[in-house]
């Protein structure tokens, strides 16, 4: 757990970068902490879990407003050995086992807001059903999948890469209103390229992505917020997988088997 703690400036920078978001829920503090580590900055993490994305780090000594806690990965900490994780209000948690508080109740957060699944080194952008599958009949140019997320789910880089495109693409108009199907392009979207010359795409997001061409992303990061950009005709997220550099139209493939080759579902 302690050498986890120990990431190079550049990873800071970022991990702030990904605090400074706020999560699209307001929440309110039900308690106050402070973390005690001993030393090293506590990392902040995007599920109860030291092995679920890590999206921060809260510095030894810094007060925390914690919103509600969930059961999670057993941590044995310098203030006490617990299960439970803290919620923060950004969205991102915080083993229990490293805070200092008072007594009280901290009630336990909904399970609406968990992680989508992970596998290895991918997973599942969101979590949605699929609404609308890759090439179908009815739609023989459509070169992704359409995931039926409610408007304002963050939308998270399904593996690490780097992000190499952020746009608004549509036909008229701008990206930070409603689209419809009489549009055409992907709105708002986002392309980070991966391992292995992966390029993943996510479109039609609610307004200008958190992220910025370059940046380097893990997988879990928040890449923006869905919406109804572009040529959509309700919120959704527009995922297609591409094999070759520029993502095209000749190299996109199906993300269902792709991703079922790395044990992730879309149901
Ligand atoms: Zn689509």
């Amino acid at each position: 757990m302690k050498r986890r703690h120990q990431r190079s400036a550049l990873a800071l920078l970022t991990a702030a970068g990904t605090l400074g978001i706020a999560a699209p829920a307001v929440a309110v503090p039900a308690a106050t902490g402070t973390v005690v580590t001993g030393g090293t900055p506590l990392n902040a993490r995007s599920g109860p879990s030291a092995t679920s994305p890590r999206t921060g780090a809260v510095p030894n000594g810094s007060a925390v407003s914690i919103v509600c806690r969930l059961a999670g990965q057993f941590i044995s900490g310098t203030v006490t050995n617990t299960g439970y994780w803290d919620r923060l209000a950004d969205g991102s948690y915080v083993s229990d086992a490293y805070i200092r508080r008072g007594p009280g109740d901290i009630p336990k957060c909904p399970s609406a807001t968990r992680m989508p699944a992970v596998t290895g080194s991918w997973m599942l952008p969101v979590t949605a059903g699929l609404v609308s599958g890759f090439r179908t009949r009815q739609r023989p140019t459509h070169d992704g999948v359409d995931l039926g997320a409610t408007r304002n789910t963050a939308i998270r880089s399904a593996s690490a890469g780097t992000v190499i495109r952020v746009v608004c693409n549509v036909s008229r108009g701008t990206c930070d209103v409603d689209g419809s199907s009489s549009l055409t392009g992907c709105g708002w979207y986002v392309e980070v390229q991966h391992a292995a010359n992966v390029v993943t795409r996510y479109c039609h997001m609610v307004r200008r992505p958190s992220v910025t061409v370059g940046q380097t992303v893990a997988r879990g990061t928040i890449l923006g917020y869905v919406g109804t950009s572009g040529a959509s005709s309700g919120p959704h997220l527009h995922f297609e997988v591409h094999v070759g550099v520029p993502a095209t139209r000749a190299n996109a493939i199906s993300p269902i088997p792709f991703l079922q080759a790395r044990g992730l579902t879309i149901r």
